[in-house]
């Protein structure tokens, strides 16, 4: 998955660059002292090319991307937002903080939003349903677009975690009305943090960029301390450093791609030979996964905790599953649902049965750029070493 391995003698170069034309480290102005360079600016244009949108605004983080969105969309008090329950707790947070409502539907076999649970969970308060591509799989969208346009409700796309996944030959992030990426230290490309809100729609990013800059609609009419005003913002701001790091980064996705999906494929192929003894994450029809990491079901948690067992004790490594779900199921988030009156003091943990029982008998193995074939056939076997102990199937 991760750009952190990316990391090296461009993104240095890329950070000189910046200081060799002046040092602004200020995205807006200081043309005395930048010598034409942008390069948060040419980052936005290069990234949206990428994921074949119009336009991009850069801001702090993947988190405050979402809220961007959220916030330029309207969504307040009042308002419910959809999401899933097998997400990142910031797709939750970023809906909390405007003041909506966070309705959270169950995941299917995609490990995505379930399409019957989201026509079940809309109703008139409905304002936006945040589709999340986790672990770089993509969503059932032909399903939830058409939910979405049916009720005229806008779908958008949290895709932190899947850059280079597609559905229907297009980039997820390009298939909703808005999307949410991240540059966090975790994320395939990678400015230490950042993240990026990226739409069609040009009206919707002019208000995107005014939100990311305390309202400024960056007027070249006015110098920018008479800059004209609409509505109200905040500061999400991504400086120069972070611009000329993710560009060095970008550079870098065609064959940090190309590899992770080689190296997916290769272990896919492998423990292709045991698939009556698991079963593949769905990556629906139509769907390419990114090769963040490769997924499988085991027929019980406690199969699952036998395998899971022998691989850690073996050295393996997972990624988010079964380990680190504290983060990232719905059901374990009692500091969030306690504030929030729509779940307050229901029982957490079993309102999305059919997302905690898949959690339980997941399996995420991480993929990386750099794995050797020797390393990824090394896994295979000591995962089928581990299938082969499990009792009854030897
Ligand atoms: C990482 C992540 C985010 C948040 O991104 P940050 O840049 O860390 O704020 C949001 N949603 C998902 C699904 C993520 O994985």
């Amino acid at each position: 998955m991760p750009g952190f391995e990316l990391i090296g003698e461009e993104e240095r170069a890329a950070v000189n660059e910046v200081f060799d034309n002046g040092g602004a480290l200020f995205r807006y102005g200081f043309d005395f002292m930048r010598n034409g360079s942008f390069k948060v600016v040419e980052f936005e244009k290069d990234f949206a090319k990428h994921v074949g949108l119009n336009h991009g605004q850069a801001v702090t983080s993947g988190t405050t991307a979402l809220w961007a969105i959220n916030r330029a969309l309207g969504v307040g008090p009042g308002d419910e937002v959809i999401t899933q329950a097998f997400t990142f707790v910031a797709t939750v947070e970023a809906i909390k903080e405007t003041g909506a409502t966070p309705v959270v539907t169950e995941v299917d076999k995609s490990l995505n939003m379930d399409p019957a649970d989201l026509e079940r969970k809309i109703t008139d308060k409905t304002k936006a349903i945040w589709v999340v591509h986790m672990l770089g799989g993509p969503a059932r969208m032909n399903e939830i677009l058409e939910i979405g346009n049916r009720h005229g409700i806008p779908v958008l796309e949290d895709t932190a975690e899947a850059i280079g996944a597609k559905y229907a030959g297009k980039p997820c992030g390009a298939l909703g009305f808005a999307s949410a990426f991240s540059f966090d230290f975790g994320k395939t490309l990678t400015a230490g943090e950042g993240g990026m809100a990226l739409t069609n729609d040009e009206s919707f990013y002019l208000k995107l960029r005014a939100y990311a800059d305390h309202g400024h609609e960056d007027n070249p009419e006015f110098p920018r301390g008479e800059d004209s005003a609409t509505m109200n913002g905040f500061n999400l701001r991504m400086m120069e450093l972070q611009g000329a790091i993710g560009l060095a980064q970008l550079k870098k996705m065609p064959d940090a791609l190309g590899q992770l999906a080689s190296n997916r494929d290769r272990l896919r192929a492998s423990l292709e030979e045991v698939s009556e003894l698991i079963e593949f994450r769905e990556t629906p029809e139509n769907g390419i996964d990114s090769g963040d990491s490769l997924i499988f079901y085991l027929p019980t948690r406690e199969d699952r905790e036998a395998v899971t067992n022998e691989l850690a004790s073996k050295g393996v490594g997972f990624k988010l599953l079964p380990g680190a779900v504290k983060w990232h199921f719905a059901g374990q988030w009692d500091h969030i649902w306690d504030e929030v009156p729509h779940y307050q003091g229901q029982n957490y943990l079993e309102l999305w049965p059919n997302t905690y029982n898949l959690l339980q008998r997941s399996i995420a193995i991480p993929i990386m750029i750099k794995m050797t074939d020797e390393q990824i056939d090394g896994i295979a076997e000591k995962i089928k070493a581990a299938l082969s102990h499990l009792p009854g199937r030897n």
